[in-house]
């Protein structure tokens, strides 16, 4: 399969310097950059087949390190799901999210879909759909515009608990997408009884089309059954014309991926909006 050289080395990178100090430094390193401003959100268009329009964003989390840069989420949400740091950090990613919806509509981009991602650690705070409201309604914004993203797994620890939570939320208008569909333990009987009105297929398979048969025959399965229920399909990690004819065919909603556009700052996205209308 296709590797990105960068997400390879990261892993390495990982697995280098996985010692307990250099856990706990990172993790003070990060309360730090949560106070201080250091994270930032970049923001992925999602596209419409059909239309060819931008129909969303996902929100993917940056670190801006005074020392080492510019740090991908790979590498610090393990420690900030490890120490809890991420219930406070989500919290942070949903605000920062309604504030560029609102802005989005103001810069005269209404409809823009927000999709924010949950960690499965975020379903441990008894407070989460309390604290998600508390959010929203302060922001004032059309809670049809914001989707959030999880997968399977993260229900795990407590089903009841977390089913409780996105039916709640959902009953605000919040939808819900399922992340790395395919992937993992997934149960078909979660399509059927969660509030579910998205699945986003994993790029592992996406990118293993043309290489690999059964990814074909999975993308084809994954679709087909979606959409027999209702519910629209995203494929992730689309980087060659071959994977989007092979998905446009197969009648896949949206794509999301290097092809069309990188994740990148809120004002490249503006500028990237502003171009999209004028053509
Ligand atoms: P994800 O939710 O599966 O997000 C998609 C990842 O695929 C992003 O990586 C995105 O940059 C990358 N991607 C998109 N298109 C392509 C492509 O064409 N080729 C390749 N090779 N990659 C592509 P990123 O931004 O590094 O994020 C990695 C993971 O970190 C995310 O995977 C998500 O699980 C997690 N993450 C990011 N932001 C947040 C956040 O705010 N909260 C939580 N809990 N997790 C987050
Ligand atoms: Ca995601
Ligand atoms: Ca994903
Ligand atoms: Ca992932």
């Amino acid at each position: 399969a296709k590797r990105d050289p960068g997400t390879s080395y990261r892993f390495y990178d990982r697995q280098l310097h996985i010692s307990a100090g250099y856990q706990l430094r990172l993790e003070a390193d990060l309360r730090n950059a949560l106070r201080g401003k250091e994270l930032e959100l970049y923001y992925q268009p999602r596209i419409d087949l059909a239309t060819e329009e931008v129909r969303g964003v996902e929100c993917l989390l940056r670190w801006n390190h005074p020392e080492r840069g510019l740090v991908g989420p790979d590498e610090f949400i393990p420690v900030a799901e490890r120490s809890g740091l991420i219930v406070p950090i989500g919290y942070w990613v949903i605000e920062q999210a309604c504030k560029r919806l609102q802005e989005s509509t103001e810069l005269g981009f209404p409809g823009l879909v927000f999709a924010v991602n949950l960690s499965f650690r975020q379903f441990h705070d008894r407070k989460m759909t309390e604290t998600i409201f508390r959010i929203i309604f302060n922001a004032n914004v059309d809670t049809s515009l914001l989707e959030l993203e999880l997968t399977e797994s993260a229900m795990m620890h407590d089903p009841e608990y977390a089913q409780r939570c996105l039916r709640e939320l959902n009953q605000l208008g919040i939808s819900f997408a399922l992340d790395d569909f395919g992937t993992g333990f997934s149960s078909l009987s979660n399509l059927q009884h969660l509030p579910i009105s998205l699945v986003k297929i994993d790029k592992s398979f996406v990118q293993e089309l043309g290489q690999s048969a059964d990814a074909e025959h999975i993308i084809r399965a994954i679709i087909s059954l979606a959409h027999s229920l209702q519910i629209s399909v995203v494929a992730e990690g689309v980087e060659t014309d071959g994977q989007l004819e092979f998905l446009r065919q197969q009648h896949c909603d949206e794509i999301q991926g290097y092809y069309y556009a990188r994740p990148m700052p809120w004002n490249d996205l503006v500028q990237f909006m502003n171009r999209q209308n004028q053509s």
